[in-house]
């Protein structure tokens, strides 16, 4: 009996349906786990009843970014899907999300013949394929090939999402009855350790915890330094795979997590 707290579905990018997903997760016994998708509730929460229906516990969650130096995301956990503050700033992540799509395409058009923006606005694809709309059309017009490409040809345009800052972003999850997490902590040094005095940073923001376990953590000499930081700091323990499907080399169910491994405040 595993638990994992972060993964993806066709409502962001990842590559999977719900029932998709439901019958992987039963075949990796994870019975406890929440749908974290980028900016929007629209799975997590019809995932509630369809876990219930399984026998299996899926706790309302959701993934929010947030630009403070750069762009962090915060795992949130135990949240009001109706409450208007938390859907008006996924609302609003969702549209400066696809302005940034948008822009890119737009920007590269203009340095490359191949691609061309009049084309953008009505294209569509399938989810299934996972990932982002500028993502697969770039990949459709033959421009790249997968996502090593993409940030090659776009890392240029030095662009980012006008994501709200992480003081509003946390007190909006609080306020809608949310656990706010950092998630993958070392995502944000380009793999490696976050120092101490900028995870003091990210407590005093309000962050409720970490998410120590996570692929993105190295080994456990890492992990247990953000468990150490926590302990230290009385902030709660969470982790998960952040798994999207085959569209990213991100196995479920790595890390392996328990329940006893966390610390969730009392949320399950
Ligand atoms: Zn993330
Ligand atoms: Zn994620």
């Amino acid at each position: 009996m595993y638990i994992d707290l972060h993964m993806h579905t066709t409502a962001s990018d990842g590559a999977w349906t719900r029932s998709e997903l439901l019958d992987l997760l039963a075949k990796y016994n994870i019975t406890t786990f929440a749908v974290t998708d980028h900016d929007t509730t629209q799975n997590s929460q019809p995932m509630i009843s369809e876990a219930e229906a399984r026998g299996m516990h899926c706790i309302p969650g959701v993934e929010i970014s947030t630009l403070y130096d750069r762009e962090y995301h915060i795992t949130c956990y135990g949240i009001d899907f109706e409450h208007s503050g938390l859907q008006s700033i996924l609302s609003y992540n969702r549209e400066e999300r696809s302005t940034l799509n948008r822009e890119t395409v737009r920007q590269l058009s203009e340095q490359d013949a191949r691609i061309n923006f009049d084309q953008y606005e009505s294209y569509t694809y399938d989810p299934i394929r996972g990932g982002w709309k500028s993502l697969n059309f770039l990949i459709d017009q033959g421009v790249i090939q997968d996502i090593p490409g993409y940030f090659a040809c776009s890392q240029h345009l030095t662009m980012c999402a006008e994501c709200l800052p992480p003081e509003i972003v946390i007190q909006t999850v609080k306020d809608a009855g949310g656990i706010p997490f950092l998630a993958h902590p070392n995502v944000y040094q380009g793999g490696e350790l976050m120092s101490r005095d900028h995870l003091m940073q990210w407590r005093d923001f309000g962050i409720a915890g970490i998410e120590c376990y996570s692929p993105s953590v190295n080994d456990l000499s890492e992990t247990n330094y953000y468990i150490d930081f926590c302990k230290q700091n009385n902030l709660l323990i969470s982790g998960g795979s952040d798994y999207h499907g085959p569209f990213l080399d991100r196995p479920l169910g790595n890390p392996l997590i328990t329940r006893d491994m966390l610390d969730l405040g009392g949320l399950v």
